[in-house]
């Protein structure tokens, strides 16, 4: 059950936790029509800090273009609401969830006087796949239902009817007994899991699929394409068969809420020796240390909350 805490952006304004609510016959709730973000804020040794704050709001912004959905904030607009409301709700770690919905107005498939409201929540929360399995890894395998179709709902936009496709994919993995499913894309590579991007690796080189394999360019993957290139780990972006994924030395899913998380088999075959593999890892390592400032931040990907949010009111 969600930790709840006490306020909630919403449209500029705080409002308190219970009060952030909508009408039934809201748009999106018809029509699904929400585009949404989810960010973590790490405890480091300066304080709270936001991680990669800035392209989240982007992709958010992003989000809302493809849907023609006007979020009427700017970048660093949504950065400062995302590190006041961590403050406001006195968090040290914590989950971020933006979502810019279409909101109540007329009734029908097109918006015409449906406003755009933006809320902004944050709580705190552990880890998306189990506390365990960011050492021991997870069993997955691979959904009957694929990613989503081009040209059908656009999967490079991060939008809450998508996530109709998630379920079916996560629900369906559950009813079998794995932590999660992998789906292929409509030409039958590998996509992604229904809320991770996945990286593969065998003989040395990681391999992850292109952005037009129907998945969401996560920004967790752009950390760890950026990690293994510091590392002088080769990597590349390509079409990945499926029995890749059966013959490969290691393979692990990114995202902002599972991190980095090795996955141990699939279909019930074991992924090299069916434990985490070194590689991982080394990246595994790398990217906590990043996210929690345990190094120096050289792609500047953290915002400490405390330099973007308002000042208290004396008083407050
Ligand atoms: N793919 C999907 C479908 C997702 O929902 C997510 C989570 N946002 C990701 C990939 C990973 O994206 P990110 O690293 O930006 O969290």
């Amino acid at each position: 059950m969600l930790k709840a805490t006490e306020k909630i952006w919403h449209n500029g304004k705080f409002v308190n936790w219970d009060d952030a609510q909508i009408h039934v016959l809201s748009h999106v709730v018809s029509y699904g029509s929400s585009v949404f973000e989810g960010l973590r804020c790490y405890e480091t040794p300066n304080g709270p800090a936001i991680f990669r704050a800035q392209d989240h709001a982007r992709r958010l912004l992003d989000s809302g273009k493809i849907y023609r959905m006007d979020v009427p904030y700017t970048v660093e607009q949504l950065t400062r609401a995302m590190a006041e409301v961590t403050r406001i709700n006195g968090l040290k770690s914590c989950y971020i969830r933006p979502i810019a919905l279409r909101g109540y107005g007329d009734v029908g498939v097109l918006p015409k006087s449906n406003p755009v409201e933006v809320y902004i929540a944050a709580w705190e929360w552990g880890k998306y796949l189990g506390d365990e399995a960011i050492n021991q890894g997870v069993d997955v395998c691979i959904s009957s239902w694929a990613r989503l179709a081009p040209n059908t709902l656009p999967a490079l936009a991060k939008a809450g009817a998508n996530y109709m496709n998630s379920q079916l994919i996560r629900m369906e993995a559950a009813q079998n007994g794995f932590a999660e499913g992998i789906a292929l894309d409509q030409n039958g590579f590998v996509s992604e899991g229904s809320g991770e991007n996945i990286f593969v690796i065998r003989d040395g080189t990681i391999y992850t699929p292109p952005l037009a394999a129907s998945v969401l360019l996560g920004i967790t993957r752009d950390s760890i394409m950026k990690i293994a290139a510091q590392l002088q780990l080769p990597l590349v972006e390509t079409n990945i068969p499926r029995e890749m994924l059966y013959i490969a030395d290691e393979v692990f899913f990114t995202g902002t809420a599972a991190e980095v998380t090795p996955i141990r088999s699939i279909d019930r075959i074991p992924v090299g020796t069916g434990r985490r593999g070194p590689i991982t890892e080394q990246i595994q390592k790398r990217y906590f240390e990043v996210v929690s400032g345990q190094v120096e931040d050289q792609f500047h990907w953290l915002t400490l909350v405390e330099n973007v949010a308002e000042p208290q009111p004396v008083g407050a």
